[in-house]
This record gives C-alpha cells, structure tokens and sequence, in this order.
C-alpha cells in the first residue's frame, strides 16, 4: 500500500525447480506448453495452487488478496469464469481474495469470447487487473467498459522514472485517468527508494517490485509475515486485510 507501506497482496508467479537442470525460467517453459498444448492445464493447475494456499494462509492467520496471471489461452477459453469459480468453490473462498491479471493487449482484444469472459467475470464478483499497461494499444471507451478494478503500469515506465520527464507524466496520466475511472493504480517494478517516493507523490495506490520483496516461496512469504508483524504477540502475525476488502463488500 503506497500510503501506509502496508503488504496487501501477492502475485502468484510460475516456476520450475527442475531435479536435475535447476531453475528453469517461465520464458523457456510457457511457450513450450503453449506449443505442446499444455498450457490450459498449467493454467488450471494456477488456479487450484492459488486458492489452495490462500485457504492455507488464511488458517495461518494471513488475509491476503492473490492475484493470477490469465493467459491468453485461458482468456479464450469458453468455460473460463465457471473454471475460476468452480475452483474458489472447491475451496470455499470469496471472489474478492482473488484478482484475474490481463494483459493490456489480451483485454484490448475485442472478441466476443474475451468480452463474454469479462462479462462472466463481473458477474461472477472476480477482480479484473489490467496488466503491462501503458505497452500495448489501449481504447479508452473500451477500458472504461471493462469490469477492471486497477491498472498495472508497466514497470518500463517505473525504471524511466528517475531520468525521464516524459516517464513521469506518462505515469501522472494513467494514475489520474484511472481515478477518474474509478480504478486503482498498481506501479509494477519498483526498485528504488527514489522510485517508490515518486510514484507516492504521483498518487499511486499500490506498488510492487524488488524494493519490498523478491519473489519467494509460499512458505518464505509466511516467515516474512510473521517478521514484519513483529514485535508484538504471534497471533497478530496479519498482513493487513485486502484494501478491496476496506473499500468493497466481499
Ligand atoms: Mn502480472
């Protein structure tokens, strides 16, 4: 949270730990399941991993909203929102811990199946993040008919920040035309200190980047609550509750 520095979510990353060729980067294996026609299982597998460990988290005592990153394979899917659904479901869960991320150019796309998922999807109370934005070719009487809750500003912007005018208005531009759309501004990549003071003044809602944390397990991430909530008695080991919680009934 830009304002009381506050963790209020996570997103969920893809990776591969494999036995014998160590790390292997999403860049490599994405497309390959995309080639092999793996990739909606993959997908699905997202999902359930998510809502699993947000039910897990919970019980641990942490309230934390988990965003997923929607391929545009499952974007296509017809069936996508009652997988979503069906999964939250499963483990008993409200729509409102959970963010669907789309990119600007999967959004944009205006197909009747995308616009029919997003239809399902705002019916369905599932929050919808524009993601990268500011790279690809928005519509701005699209995106004001999307059911989106926040924008993403693509991290290319964030690192520009420091040295280019044009950066930071272009950064000035999205947070006031996303308030003024009711959405909320997420700044993706940040680094600096410098950066993060930036985006603040900017009016930026939430931030996210190496600054605060590098990607880590599910496990880690429990440890690190725990330390951030210190000192204090273990039980108020929180993160504080989703600011969609604080602003929206669940
Ligand atoms: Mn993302």
């Amino acid at each position: 949270d830009g304002r009381t520095g506050q963790v209020t979510g996570a997103e969920a990353l893809l990776r591969w730990q494999h036995p014998e060729r160590g790390n292997i980067s999403p860049v490599e294996f994405i497309p390959i399941a995309e080639r092999f026609g793996l990739i909606g299982r993959l997908g699905q597998w997202v999902t359930d991993e998510a809502c699993r460990q947000i039910k897990e988290w919970m019980g641990m005592g942490l309230r934390m909203r988990v965003a997923i990153n929607i391929s545009p394979y499952q974007m296509r899917q017809d069936d996508l929102v009652d997988r979503l659904t069906a999964a939250l479901a499963r483990h008993h869960l409200q729509p409102g811990r959970f963010t669907c991320e789309i990119t600007e150019s999967v959004a944009m796309e205006d197909t009747q199946v995308t616009q029919r998922s997003f239809e399902r999807m705002r019916h369905a109370g599932l929050h919808v993040s524009i993601d990268d934005f500011g790279v690809g070719q928005a519509s701005l009487s699209y995106l004001r008919r999307l059911p989106a809750a926040e924008l993403k500003i693509d991290a290319s912007f964030v690192q520009d920040l420091g040295h280019s005018a044009d950066a930071r208005s272009i950064v000035d531009a999205v947070v006031k035309l996303a308030h003024a759309l009711g959405l909320r501004v997420v700044a993706e990549g940040v680094e600096t200190e410098r950066q993060r003071d930036q985006l603040v003044q900017l009016d930026c809602d939430e931030l996210q980047g190496f600054l605060f944390a590098k990607p880590m397990s599910a496990a880690q991430l429990a440890a690190w609550a725990q330390l951030s909530a210190e000192p204090g008695p273990a039980q108020s080991a929180e993160f504080r509750a989703s600011l969609f919680e604080d602003t929206q009934p669940v």
